[in-house]
Formats: structure tokens, sequence, C-alpha cells
């Protein structure tokens, strides 16, 4: 991974805590809020600080499911554009 900043790779990584000392989660806004009261739809994040410029930056821990869920919508939206591309040209 790289500093989004300077692009430096002299990341050092840590984790987030709030001033109760409990980790800071990812919140998928698919989820509801009072499942995520419930631990569910709420992903890790990891914390990288760069020793150049001290950019703070983030990473979430997406599960498999989410990957296939998410990375499958992504992929939905081009097979439609390219139907109504294909509808156009028959015209
Ligand atoms: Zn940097």
């Amino acid at each position: 991974m790289k500093c989004s900043g300077c692009g430096s790779e002299a990341l050092v990584s840590g984790t987030i805590l709030d001033s109760n000392g409990s980790r800071v989660n990812f919140k998928l806004d698919d989820v509801s809020t009072w499942k995520s009261m419930l631990g569910i739809g709420t992903r890790g994040v990891r914390a990288y600080g760069c020793l150049h410029c001290q950019n703070l930056q983030f990473g979430v821990d997406f599960t498999e499911k989410d990957l296939k869920q998410y990375q499958q919508f992504e992929g939905q939206q081009p097979s439609v554009l390219e139907r109504i591309n294909s509808e156009t040209d028959a015209q």
C-alpha cells in the first residue's frame, strides 16, 4: 500500500480508537442502524500513518461476501449501458 498523499510506502499500521478505547468500525450504508448495533454490517477499519507527510489513511476489512456482492453490482452497470448502446445501434 502507498500513501495517498505523497506516494511513499513508509506507512505504519495502527488501530483507530475512540475516547472510550473502543475500536472504530465502518458501517455499510445498506445496513440499518439497529442491525449495526447487533454487530451486523460493520467492518473493521485499519489505519495507516505516513512517516513522510503524516497523512492518515484507512482501509476496510471487507469480507469475501462483501466483495462478491459489491463487485457483482459494479459489474452490472456496464452491462446495462452496453444493452442500451446495443439497442441504440439497432435503431
Ligand atoms: Zn505520505
